[in-house]
């Protein structure tokens, strides 16, 4: 392993890191990569600070120990297919989740499907049923832009909080891999379209000091979180580049910069339900407070993609709310990055830019559901980056 990419939180989880990573834990480089050694590295100055702050969004990631429910489920007259539990891979498993509830719900027969919920899994899984042949509503309590999906820092972090290590058995190494890579290929089919849903920045992990190794653990002793991209998608992820003290603009660090997925939220979202309408899809906003309501409906096959709303409507204690918090400043075209800096990840999302504290482990957030904004924490997440910026 390269001296300045130890198994850090903020190289995976959130790691990814580069930065941004540490955001959703997600590892963005491959162990064992060799840094490259690049010309100097220009940013364009950032503007960051908390008079520019627009909002700060809260919400809670739907984790499971033992990773995303799939199996399907006879209630009464209807099949329900379940799809949920992400963690904070939702967006990034999408495309291969929705694969696997599609497979499950045609496979019941049926060709009028009823979707519930109109996040990051319902939506992508509506879109796939419509691409097999099926006509298909979305049911849902609240649609987008509010939906806990809204929320998310917009990365390609397929095994942030995924599940425990000690359940990332080799059946779900393997269909976390299948399911990682298949949305990971179609994520590319959505590169260069109007309104750039999606696209690669570059992503730079930044060091007062050249980092060494983490402990793998949580610090309190806390069973580890699985961290599966380095082992299993290897191949995926662009080597590193290495920027040494006086070749770069951040004064007298060290920073190690990689290329990674971006989803500007925003535009992605509408590009998937105006492709939903397109094929003739029905979206009905109604709630559902016990799996008795699914009587009501006249379709006998349903995707359940009711992310954490799933704790409730189905009595589902292991979902276990991780919360996480976003500030957003005003959008700034010309900064193309991403930093990730004592423990703040900031995104250049075109639809707001994006600062947030990731902690210190996985664990940061992990069984609260409180939705209150703390102003002190955005604050403290926008002053860091801009410390960055700061003339000495
Ligand atoms: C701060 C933060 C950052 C994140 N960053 C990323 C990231 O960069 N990349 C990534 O891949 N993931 C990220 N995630 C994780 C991601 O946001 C989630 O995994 C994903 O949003 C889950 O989507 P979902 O569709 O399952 O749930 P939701 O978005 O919550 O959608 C659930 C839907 O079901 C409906 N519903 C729920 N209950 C009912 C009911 N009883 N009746 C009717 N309808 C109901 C809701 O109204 C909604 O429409 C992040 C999460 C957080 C909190």
């Amino acid at each position: 392993m390269h001296r300045l990419i130890g198994r850090r939180r903020f190289l995976r989880g959130a790691a990814a890191v580069a930065t941004l990573g540490a955001l959703n834990g997600c590892r963005l480089v491959p162990e064992g990569s060799r840094p490259e050694t690049r010309e100097r590295l220009q940013l364009a100055r950032l503007r960051a600070s908390a008079d520019r702050i627009t909002r700060v969004t809260v919400c809670t990631r739907p984790f499971r120990a033992a990773g995303p429910r799939f199996d399907v489920e006879k209630i009464g007259p209807k099949t329900v297919v379940h799809n949920y539990g992400h963690g904070g891979s939702g967006w990034s498993l999408s495309w291969g989740s929705g694969a696997i509830a599609t497979a499950n719900a045609i496979a019941t027969g049926e060709r009028d499907i009823a979707v519930i919920g109109c996040g990051a899994l319902g939506l992508t899984t509506a879109l796939l049923l419509q691409r097999a042949g099926a006509r298909v509503i979305i049911y849902a309590k609240d649609l987008p832009p509010n939906v806990r999906s809204a929320l998310a820092t917009g990365l390609y972090t397929p095994d942030s909080r995924i599940c425990l290590e000690q359940h990332a058995t080799p059946a779900f190494k393997q269909a976390w891999a299948q399911m990682a890579r298949q949305s990971f290929h179609t994520y590319l089919g959505f590169l260069g379209m109007p309104g750039t849903p999606v696209e690669f920045i570059d992503s730079y992990a930044v060091f007062d000091e050249p980092p060494g190794q983490a402990p793998r653990t949580a610090p309190d002793g806390r069973p580890a979180f699985a961290e599966l991209q380095s082992e299993l998608l290897a191949d995926l992820m662009p080597r590193p580049d290495e920027f040494e003290p006086g070749r770069h603009t951040l004064g007298q660090r060290h920073v190690v910069g990689v290329s990674q997925l971006m989803f500007n939220l925003t535009a992605y979202t509408h590009t998937l339900l105006t492709e939903f309408n397109t094929y003739g899809g029905k979206i009905e906003v109604t709630e559902f407070h016990t799996p008795a309501d699914f009587a009501r409906l006249k379709e006998k096959t349903l995707v359940n993609a009711t992310g954490y709303g799933a704790r409730a409507l189905f009595g589902d204690q292991s979902l276990v709310p991780v919360r996480g918090q976003l500030a957003r400043t005003i959008p700034e075209p010309d900064v193309r990055y991403g930093l990730f800096y004592r423990n703040v990840g900031f995104v250049p999302r075109r639809d707001g830019l994006v600062f947030q504290v990731a902690g210190d482990s996985d664990y940061y957030g992990y069984d609260d559901d409180t939705e209150v904004p703390d102003r002190e924490e955005a604050e403290r997440a926008v002053n860091t980056i801009a410390s960055l910026f700061a003339k000495t």
